[in-house]
Order: structure tokens, then C-alpha cells, then sequence
């Protein structure tokens, strides 16, 4: 594990690296608060610093404020290095965001325990963020299907119409619904129902690039965002992805189901001013048209008035 140790007396740095480097631990040396500060606020920081309290250009104590107003994740664990034993001292150590303190002189042993309790607490904050990120990914997808669910997909939609609009890009929408979905349901069941709707999902999502994203927008009905794509784009898309469901059918434990599914798109250029509702809605309605044509196909939406 990486330590950064921050110390302006260069016989406390040399006694403090070779006890650190005996630990195992690869020491990272700062002459003072500033330099300190620097290594701390990069990306891949050490996690655990040791910090002089008394130090020239910044102190310990300004660096532990700095710190914290960084608000840094994964969280750096700070131990505070002082001849200052003063009751009161010590509170404003720990006030100024320090973790611990050690007195100087200090006892080595005592130093490696304190580490130990930090790589701690650094252990259970990492796996705290573990968790949370993967509940937070678990709270943003539709669990049958993996893709985003319909309050996700509305927010993404809205932060790419944001983004289009500055970057001055086109943004091209997919509506899509698997035609007479309520048969496959009727004839093969539920629980094959759902083997093809996390199949379809899978095959939209073979057909697009990374940062375009698909949501689950109704039973059988997903939301396509694709940043970047004019109109005439977002219907090669469209294509492609009618083509590749309608071209080979889905294997279930029931046999082979043939299915097919009705596009409907929209786009928006960069002159247009449009709401995430206006957009979806054009797409529903060119979706609505494609299924009154006879299904299976795509149908560009009308141009959108203001
Ligand atoms: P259309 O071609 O007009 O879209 O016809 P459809 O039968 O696909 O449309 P309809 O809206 O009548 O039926 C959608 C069906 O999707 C009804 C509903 O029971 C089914 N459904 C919705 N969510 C799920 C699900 O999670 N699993 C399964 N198996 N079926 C679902
Ligand atoms: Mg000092
Ligand atoms: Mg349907
Ligand atoms: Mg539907």
C-alpha cells in the first residue's frame, strides 16, 4: 500500500521511510505542506498520509482542511505527526479533518498499530463504495432485462438533448415494441415471454455503440437514445436492429419463436430547441403508424413543429 509521509525535518523523514518501507509499505516523500497537498489531490493518491503538523509553505492542519474540502473518494485516511500534547491542540488536529495523531517522539509499534486501524477503515470504505455502486447500478436497470429502466432513460434522454444542443450534435430516438407480444405470452407462456424480452434487449444492445444507451420504457417497449445520429442514421440503426430480430429466431425452452418488432424514429438538430416529451412523442406516434402499416418496420416520425 502506498503512504504519503510529509515531513520538513529530515531525520524524523528518514527514521519514519525506513520504518514504513519495513512494513511493506511504499513511501511516498513530501518536504512540505504544498507538496504534500499536490500528491493528495491527484486521481491515484496514496490513501493513507502521515502529515508533520508544523511544516514551512502550508502546515499539516491546512493540508487536512484542504483535503477535505476535496471530498475525495476513495477516502484518504490521515494521521497527524506533533510535539503539540496540549489538550486543545489536539482537538484542533482533528477538527481540521485529521483521522489520529501521533506525539513525537514517537514509538514505532505504536505507529504500525495506528496504520493498521487506517488500512481499516480504508478497507471498509472502499467496500462501502463497492456496494454502493453496485446497488446503484442494480436501482437504475430493469431487472429482466438489464437495460435502463424508463426513469433512467428519461434522464439520460434529457442530459443528451442538453449535451446536443451544446456540442451542437444531432441526437436521433428509437421507439420500439415487439409486435403482438400478447400472443408469445399466450401460446408459450409467461416465462418464455420474458426469455425473449431479455433477448431482444440483448440483440438491441449487440447493434449499438458503447455510449448509446437503451431504456425499458413499458412492458415490451423500449427507448433507444443515440447521440450523434441524424435522422437518416437513426433509421440504419433501426434497420439493423429490425433486421437482426426479425432475421433468426429466439430459442427457448418451447422451441423457436419467430419475432418481430415496429421502430419508430425521431431525431433532433442542432437548430432544433426540443423537450425530452416532444421528441418521445414524435417517435410514438411514427410508431404507432408503423404498426398500422403492417408492423415489423420503421417509420421516420414527421418533422416537428414548434
Ligand atoms: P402490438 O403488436 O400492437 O404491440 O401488440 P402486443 O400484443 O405486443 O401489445 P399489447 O400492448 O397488447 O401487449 C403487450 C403485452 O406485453 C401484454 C403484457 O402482458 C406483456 N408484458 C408486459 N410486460 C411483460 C413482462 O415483463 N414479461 C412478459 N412475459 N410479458 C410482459
Ligand atoms: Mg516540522
Ligand atoms: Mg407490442
Ligand atoms: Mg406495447
Amino acid at each position: 500500500m502506498k503512504i504519503l509521509v510529509a515531513e520538513d525535518d529530515p531525520v524524523s523523514l528518514k527514521i519514519l521511510e525506513s520504518i514504513l518501507t519495513d512494513s511493506g509499505y511504499e513511501v511516498i516523500l513530501a518536504k512540505n505542506g504544498k507538496e504534500a497537498l499536490d500528491v493528495l489531490s491527484l486521481n491515484n493518491s496514496p490513501k493513507l498520509a502521515i502529515l508533520d503538523w508544523l511544516m514551512p509553505e502550508m502546515d499539516g492542519i491546512e493540508v487536512c482542511k484542504a483535503i477535505r474540502q476535496l471530498n475525495k473518494e476513495p477516502y484518504i485516511y490521515i494521521i497527524l505527526l506533533t510535539v503539540k500534547n496540549d489538550i486543545k491542540d489536539i482537538i484542533t488536529g482533528l477538527e481540521s479533518g485529521a483521522d489520529d495523531y501521533i506525539l513525537k517522539p514517537f514509538n514505532p509499534d505504536e505507529l504500525k498499530v495506528r496504520l493498521r486501524v487506517g488500512q481499516r477503515i480504508i478497507n471498509l470504505h472502499e467496500e462501502l463504495i463497492a456496494t454502493r455502486e453496485v446497488l446503484r447500478d442494480l436501482a437504475a436497470r430493469d431487472s429482466l432485462t438489464g437495460a435502463w429502466n424508463r426513469i433512467t432513460i428519461w434522464e439520460m434522454l434529457e442530459m443528451e438533448i442538453n449535451r446536443s444542443k451544446r456540442v451542437r450534435e444531432h441526437l436521433g430516438i428509437i421507439m420500439s415494441d415487439i409486435d403482438h407480444f400478447k400472443l408469445i405470452n399466450d401460446k408459450y407462456g409467461h416465462i418464455t415471454g420474458d426469455i425473449v424480452l431479455r433477448e431482444v434487449v440483448k440483440r438491441i444492445k449487440g447493434s449499438l455503440r458503447i455510449y448509446s444507451g437503451v431504456g425499458r420504457y413499458g412492458g415490451e417497449e423500449f427507448l433507444i437514445i443515440l447521440p450523434g445520429c441524424n435522422i437518416d442514421n437513426t433509421f440504419k440503426i433501426a434497420e439493423r436492429i429490425r433486421k437482426i430480430i426479425e432475421s433468426f429466431p429466439i430459442e427457448t425452452p418451447k422451441g423457436l419463436i419467430k419475432v418481430t418488432m415496429s421502430f419508430g424514429i425521431s431525431s433532433m438538430s442542432p437548430q432544433e430547441e426540443l423537450s425530452a416529451i416532444t421528441l418521445v412523442n414524435s417517435a410514438d406516434e411514427a410508431l404507432y403508424i408503423a404498426k398500422q402499416k403492417g408492423r415489423n418496420r420503421v417509420e421516420k416520425a414527421r418533422p416537428i413543429k414548434n
